[in-house]
Formats: C-alpha cells, structure tokens, sequence
C-alpha cells in the first residue's frame, strides 16, 4: 500500500501548505447532509483530515446544512460514520445552521457599510443585468442604489414575513465591471418557506453557499481551506467578503475533483438504480458509495492508498474502475489473510482412503507473511473440489483433474488420480467424481503435479466445510460513459452485474478469520472490528478472488462479496 501522507509530503499540498505556514492547521470537510457519501468525498475526506493531521492540526466536520429543503437525519449519520471509518476523528462536528445567529447580524452589517442592498427583481431580470445569453454589458438595476436604511428595514422585512419566496433577496454589492461573474452582486440571502431540520421555523431567511462558507470557515479559524476547482471563481468572492467584513481571512485552494468512469456517482441516477431495482439500496456493492464499498468489502486503508496513489493535482482525475480494482486488490494481496473456498463444488470420494482417515493440514494464512500464522485443515476420504477444475475428457494441455489424470492439492503431500464420475442423467452435470491417492511406496519418489488445485474436505469432527452463499459481481454498467449511451445511463446496464453461487463451500480457517478480525488492525477499523463481524472479515480464496463478508451473514449464515478479483481480467 503507498504510505498514505506521500501526498502531504510534495507537491500540490505541500506548497498549499507552505502559503500558511504561520498559522495552527485547522481544515474542514464540509458534506451538505442530503446525499450519501461516493467515492469522490473519500478524495476530499482523506484531503482535509490527512492533512490537518499531518501538520498535528485538526480538521472539523461541518455539515453545510443552508439548504433546508433537501437534507435528511439518516445523511447526518452516514456522514459521520463514514468519516469514521476512513480512520478520521473530527476536531468537533459542526453545523452551518449553528450560525445563523451570527451569519444574520453579518448580513446587517454587510448592509450598514453599503456593500449589500435588498433587490426584488425576478430571476430572468438578473440575467439581463449580467450580461444576459449574449454576453452584453451588464448594468445596475434599481435596487443598487437604495439608501443603506431602507435595504436595513426591507431585509428586516424579509425576515420576518412581509415577502414571499422571490419578491425579495440579499445581494452583495460587488463590482459589475470585474470579469469575474462571482463579483457581479450575488445572492446572500433568500427567502424560503420550509422546516429547517435544526431550526424548525425560526427563519424565512436563509443564507446561500457565497455568504455562509467562507464566514464559517472565518468562524472556525480554517486556515487553509481546499475545496474543488469549480470553486477557483469563488475565490474572489470569497475573499471580498471576508475584507468587507473585516473578518480573520482564510486561504481558499483547490484541487481536482476524483471521479470514476463506468459508474454514475449522482444521488438521482443512483435513486433511480435503485427505484427501478436495479440495485438493492444505497449500499449494494456494485455502486460507489462508500456504504456501499465498505459493504462489499473494501478495506478504507485501500481507499485512502487508492486516493494517494492518483494523487492531488489541480487537474481533474477520471479514474477507471480497473485501476481502482487495481489499487485495492495491491492492498489486499498484502494484508489479508488466505483460505480456500469452493465456488460451485462437486464431491471427489478418494476410493483408496479408509472411511474414517483424517489428517490434519497445517497451512499458513499467508505465505508472504509469516506472522499472520497457520491453520489446520482436515483431509480426508471425502472432499469437495470445483467443477471448473474437473474435465470428463482429459486433453494433452489440460492439467488438472479428469479421468486418468493426476491433480495436486494444495498442501496435501501427494496427487490424486481421477478414476471414474458419475452424471445427473437431467441435467448432464457431474454429480460425483471417484479418485485414488497416489502416496507412494516408501522410498520412492514421486513425480510432482503440473498443477494445484483448492479443496474442503468432509469433516463431522472438525465442521467442515463451512456453507456459504457467494456474491460476485461485474461492473454495474457495460460501457465506460454510461451517460453517453443512447437512451441514458438506464440503458447501459450489465444484466450480469451480479452471479450468485448458493452452494459454496469454504474451509474451516474461515471461523479463525472472523475471530481475529481485523486484519490489519487499522486505525479506523479498531472499533467497527467490536461493533459487527462481518464488518472486517476479508480474505483471499486461493485462485478464486478476495472476498468479504456480507451485512446479510448478521442472521447467521454465511453470506460472501466478491470484493476483486485475483487479476486484473478474470471474472468478466
Ligand atoms: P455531489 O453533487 O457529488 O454530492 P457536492 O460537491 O455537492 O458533490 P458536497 O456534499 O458539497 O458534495 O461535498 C462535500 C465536500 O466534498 C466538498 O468540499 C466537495 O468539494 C467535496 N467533493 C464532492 N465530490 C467530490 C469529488 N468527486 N472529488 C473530490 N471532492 C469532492
Ligand atoms: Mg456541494
Ligand atoms: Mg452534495
């Protein structure tokens, strides 16, 4: 995994960083609580905590929360979970709306030194005045010039409930000759008529984004404050307001936005997925929520290692969903520990082994990694072996089982030898296949298998193998752009995005595993690893892929995600 501070350390941030070094570290994540959290989020998550973090600062999560109509209780929570999970503890958790105390007498001192007016005109005469379609001189309209008392008794007007939505606003009066549309007298405040989720129906007024994140973050003494590049505009504004206010002045920087092609990551489209049950909610793991990765098993250790790896640029990143499988399964390969796993199993009964043989298999949890230890595998008369790894007919470049043909076992000392099967007459499947050990006379050798295969064995006395139900999944969508397709993203949709293998078998290192997880411990993880198993239980399955528990194995069962594949083109 890349040591996840590389991205402190040079470049973009770093000189970010120089710009203010005089002042203590204080960054913020700012989610508006009306959607939950993507992949891209994690880019802006592991920016600002990592870096309040590595300059021993502190970061605070700051629910933007000014737009009452679209935010929701369970964002909140989701929110400060994910955070969490990605390792990060917030200085404080805060919330815009706490300040609108403060954000209004602002307001009123905006319109006191004359550098805010109250304007009626309609959305289409704003236009006009700022140049309209055609880009045409842009103009002052009536309001611009009002006396300071009269916007003061109009704002104060709004306030308490003479206008209706749109007959009334606050605009900042900037400067209508500057380039820069974010000078051209914005919005500050505006009338609505809802509930407010933390204040109810205190206010009708309410301020936009312009006016309120750069004074929270004034507020909360950030000193330097990274948001995307959308935002370069809003620099300016940004710090006009803050000089017009005579208010400490933090330093506003931006990054690229993250985002993944061959997924959509909006909160309509997703809710569409979901409406028309395509996906089963928020969190079902073909999406890019970060619900709905934690679900299917990705570590947050490899989210964050993911982010350092593309890197923080200016420059947008599109990332494809290859090179993200990419990144964690680089992760994965080093930190989890190994089993063996039965996808779509069919018995092999070894003729020449006594019923009641037993012998005990001693194997480690990772060959590259000592220290995660070993566990012991049954073997005995009775095992089960995937159908993929058995042929009816043997061939020359074939080298696994078939009839004739010796396979090796992982970890087993000898081969076996398939002897004959035996097929469902309906549905022309092997249902069982008869084999010999080849353990040799004492003294001779043996010749060593082309190949090696993953087995469970039958075992009343040790309870193997373990059932389980196995999730694998391909991309949701068939394309790269999903949008661009005829017809809308709806229509891009792999019909194959999910196989389900009911019938899996696993051995019983699997019980080990969800003792012991996490695996590592990471920071974040410690406590999930308390709360709920499956949470933390990943590992690879020898030549099948790396797998997670799933949230329905709460019931007691076993229920696995395919989290990716072993390379980068298998399973498609
Ligand atoms: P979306 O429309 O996807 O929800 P947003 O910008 O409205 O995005 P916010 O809830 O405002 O989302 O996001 C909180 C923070 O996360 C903001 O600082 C925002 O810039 C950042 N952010 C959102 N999406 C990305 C992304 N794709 N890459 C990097 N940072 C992002
Ligand atoms: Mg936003
Ligand atoms: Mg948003």
């Amino acid at each position: 995994p890349t040591d996840p501070n590389s991205m402190f350390k040079e470049g973009f941030l770093a000189a970010v960083y120089q710009e203010r070094a005089d002042l203590p570290v204080f960054t913020r994540f700012p989610p508006e609580p009306n959607g939950y959290l993507h992949i891209g989020h994690s880019k802006a998550i592991a920016i600002n905590f990592g870096f309040a973090r590595f300059h021993g600062g502190q970061c605070y999560l700051r629910y933007d929360d000014t737009n009452p109509e679209a935010e929701e209780e369970k964002y909140f929570t989701a929110i400060q979970e994910m955070v969490h999970w990605l390792g990060f503890k917030p200085f404080d958790i805060t919330y815009s709306s706490d300040n609108f105390d403060k954000l209004y007498e602002l307001a009123e001192k905006l319109i006191q030194v004359d550098k805010a007016y109250v304007c009626h005109c309609t959305d289409a005469e704003v236009k006009l005045q700022r140049g309209g379609e055609n880009h045409g001189p842009r103009y002052a309209c009536s309001h611009r010039n009002r006396p300071v008392e009269e916007s003061l008794s109009e704002f104060r007007a709004m306030r308490s409930g003479k206008y209706k939505p749109k007959e009334a606003f606050l605009r900042m009066k900037q400067n209508l000759e500057d380039g820069n549309p974010q000078m051209w007298d914005l919005t500050a405040y505006r009338i609505l008529d809802a509930t407010h989720h933390r204040t109810g129906n205190k206010w009708r007024v309410y301020p936009t984004y312009d006016f309120t994140h750069c004074l929270c973050d004034s507020f909360e003494k950030i000193s330097h404050s990274l948001c995307t590049t959308e935002f370069i505009l809003s620099r300016t504004s940004y710090d006009w307001l803050c000089d017009a206010l005579e208010v400490f002045k933090p330093m506003q920087r931006e990054y690229g936005r993250l985002k993944m092609t061959g997924t959509v990551l909006s909160k309509r489209k997703i809710g569409k997925l979901i409406s028309e049950k395509v996906v089963r909610d928020w969190d079902d793991p073909r999406l890019y929520t970060l619900v709905a990765l934690r679900r299917r098993g990705v570590p947050p250790g490899a989210i964050l290692s993911f982010v350092n790896e593309v890197g923080v640029t200016t420059a947008v990143t599109n990332i494809q969903i290859v090179r993200f499988e990419t990144s964690v399964r680089r992760y994965l390969e080093l930190t989890v520990p190994r089993l063996m796993l039965i996808l779509d199993p069919i018995p092999v009964i070894i003729e020449d082994l006594p019923d009641d043989y037993l012998e005990e298999i001693e194997l480690p949890f990772s060959p590259k990694s000592p220290e995660m230890g070993t566990h012991i595998v049954p073997f005995t008369k009775t095992l089960y072996i995937d159908r993929t790894d058995f042929r009816e007919v043997d061939s020359k470049d074939y080298f696994r089982l078939a009839p004739g043909k010796s396979v090796g076992l992982l970890k087993v000392p000898f081969p076996i030898r398939a002897t004959t099967f035996t097929k469902d007459p309906e549905t022309g499947l092997v249902t069982e296949v008869r084999a010999v050990y080849e353990k040799p006379e004492e003294g001779v050798t043996f010749k060593k298998p082309k190949a090696y295969i993953q087995w469970v064995a039958l075992s009343a006395s040790h309870n193997s193998p373990i059932k389980a139900e196995v999730r694998v999944f391909n991309p949701l969508f068939r394309s790269e752009n999903p949008d661009a397709v005829e017809g809308g993203f709806m229509k891009d949709v792999n019909p194959n995005s999910q196989e389900i293998y009911s019938n899996a078998v696993i051995e019983t290192g699997l019980e080990e595993i969800r003792r012991r997880a996490p695996w590592p411990e990471e920071a974040g993880e410690k406590d999930i690893g308390k709360k709920a198993g499956w949470e933390t239980v990943r590992f690879q399955a020898l030549r099948v892929a790396y797998f997670a528990m799933d949230k329905d194995s709460e019931g007691g069962s076993v229920v696995l995600n395919r989290i990716v594949s072993l390379k980068e083109d298998a399973g498609k």
